[in-house]
């Protein structure tokens, strides 16, 4: 494995979900702005988030579910010289548990189930962390919901749906909703 580029390439080719670049953007200018110190990522498929999150000068811990992707991760995270700053965790989000306190956690798992990643992980955030989600627009399908023909994949969009309303009426945080990359959002603990 050689640049970022290249593993960036490798996942685009084998269609795994890596984030898009300007939510990479976003994400590591809002970790050197707000001089994050260690995340918490939920989903990790090959590590691309968390290498980019990890060079900008942050620890990162991280959770992936498939044993492929975790396995694979760990080579990439060795190749870019990162392994004393990246904790790759294997196992369903849902059922490890992460002991610790982290300034920012970043839910980038099963896009159904971001309210439980949420609830469950929020007790791990600092007094003034905060919570980063990817694919809030779901390729522009939360735009427009009623024409999906898939019911399956109209369930998943309600569910997204559903978790954007969860953001907005949580009051323990102030959400902000960026129409950057797939649709992030921040929430900031009041
Ligand atoms: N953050 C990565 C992309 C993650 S893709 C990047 O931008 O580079 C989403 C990943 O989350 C998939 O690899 C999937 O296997 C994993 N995942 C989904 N639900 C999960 C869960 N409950 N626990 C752990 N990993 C999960
Ligand atoms: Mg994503």
């Amino acid at each position: 494995m050689g640049s970022i580029e290249d593993l960036r390439r490798s996942a685009l080719d084998r269609g795994i979900p890596i984030m898009m670049d300007d939510g990479i953007e976003f994400l590591t200018d809002y970790i050197k702005q707000n001089n994050v110190k260690n995340v918490l990522e939920i989903g990790t498929a090959i590590g691309y988030s968390a290498i980019c999150m990890a060079r900008v000068g942050c620890n990162v811990t991280s959770i992936e579910r498939d044993y492929d992707r975790y396995l694979e991760a760990i080579d990439n995270v060795e190749s870019f010289g990162l392994s004393d700053r990246i904790n790759l965790v294997f196992g369903d989000a849902l059922e490890v548990d992460i002991d610790g306190e982290f300034d920012l956690i970043f839910i980038d798992g099963a896009k159904g189930q971001s309210i439980r990643f949420f609830e469950k992980y929020e007790v791990n955030l600092s007094l003034d962390g905060s919570i980063i989600t990817d694919n809030l627009n779901f390729h522009g399908l939360v735009k427009d919901v009623s024409n999906i023909k898939s019911k399956n994949l109209r369930s998943l969009v309600r569910k997204i749906i559903n978790y954007r309303k969860y953001l907005e009426n949580n009051d323990k945080y102030v959400t902000k909703f960026y129409d950057i990359g797939d649709g992030i959002s921040v929430s900031e603990k009041k």
